[in-house]
């Protein structure tokens, strides 16, 4: 079968760069047999993937063995790491939100709404409504979303139309690098806040040390060719900006998933599967490892150097436009 690739431009100031960045495969998954290409625009300090899967190959590489619907997975979050990550989102959510008047929160790419389910626990108010949009749901998810009172709505959220929805806060956790139009996302984000909302993103960020070790090839931060757009600070805000929006802070989050990743694909070891490799202990399940790139990060990020993974929190000012 051929490939349906497209060729793309900087998504954001919409020329095309001749910088080739990072070259590789679908080392992961190995579902498309192409070799892709990462450009960086220096306009926008900005990494884009040229050569894209179209929308006909969506399914094809998101097999059902992708990690985050695979229980066999390396990849897969559960247990104590996984609680702990939530707790450590929802303490920053409640964080960001403080002395803001929010009812209506919405969660786009929620995945088993289990972060909409702490968020809804955690600011125990009933007078709040809590929505979690996602391309696809089982029937377990369907169920625990219920009985939680989480309105669960089944869409691609490039496709879904927003225009007789209001929220006063969207999370958005790694989402917007897989999206085909980020732009025309964050303009129908800006159009379905209320005044004074906020959009709370986590998103890749490239220039990290890890980064810099794997970025010709290895890097997890591409996770190729799944992540269309890799973000700097820079151009994440020209994006917000350019959607109409405020910005209203920054900042670098541990990511010790994409250090793992890197070096799992430096040594060729696949995402959905266990091999027999000694070195299968770089996986997401094994605290020392998980800590240890955590730690790493934190102390990085004190020190005022970037991590592979950053947040905004861009605001729907009143009379703003875009
Ligand atoms: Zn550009």
């Amino acid at each position: 079968m051929k490939n349906n690739l497209e060729i793309v431009k900087c998504e954001i100031c919409g020329r095309q760069s001749n910088k080739i960045i990072a070259r590789g495969y679908d080392f992961e998954y190995g579902t498309l047999d192409s070799e892709f290409y990462y450009m960086l625009c220096k306009d926008c300090n900005h990494i884009y993937l040229k050569n894209r899967p179209d929308s006909s190959l969506i399914n094809k590489i998101y097999p059902n063995t992708y990690y985050t619907v695979n229980v066999n997975s390396p990849l897969f979050l559960k247990g104590n790491i996984y609680r702990n990550k939530l707790k450590f989102d929802i303490k920053r959510i409640k964080q960001n939100i403080k002395k803001r008047k929010i009812t209506h929160i919405a969660d786009l790419g929620c995945g088993d709404c289990a972060r909409l389910i702490e968020l809804k626990k955690a600011l125990n108010d009933d007078k709040k409504s809590f929505t979690g949009i996602d391309i696809r749901f089982n029937e377990n998810i369907r169920n625990i979303a219920k009985a939680n009172g989480i309105e669960i709505v089944e869409k691609n959220i490039e496709d879904f139309d927003f225009s007789h929805r209001k929220f006063d806060l969207i999370l958005m956790s790694q989402l917007i690098e897989h999206v085909y139009n980020p732009a025309k996302l964050m303009k129908k984000l800006w159009e379905c806040l209320n005044d004074e909302g906020i959009v709370l993103i986590d998103t890749p960020n490239w220039g990290s040390l890890d980064f810099k070790m794997f970025s010709k090839k290895f890097w997890g931060g591409y996770h190729m060719p799944r992540h269309f757009n890799i973000f700097s600070k820079e151009s994440l805000t020209k994006l917000a900006v350019l959607s109409g929006f405020y910005v209203y802070k920054t900042g670098y989050l541990p990511s010790p998933g994409f250090w793992i990743i890197s070096l799992r694909n430096l040594l060729r070891l696949k995402s959905s599967d266990y091999s027999k490799s000694f070195f299968e202990f770089l996986n997401f399940s094994f605290l020392p490892v998980v800590a240890f790139f955590s730690v790493f990060d934190l102390i990085a990020i004190q020190l005022k150097f970037k991590s592979s993974n950053q947040f905004i929190i861009a605001e729907k000012r009143k009379g703003n436009k875009f």
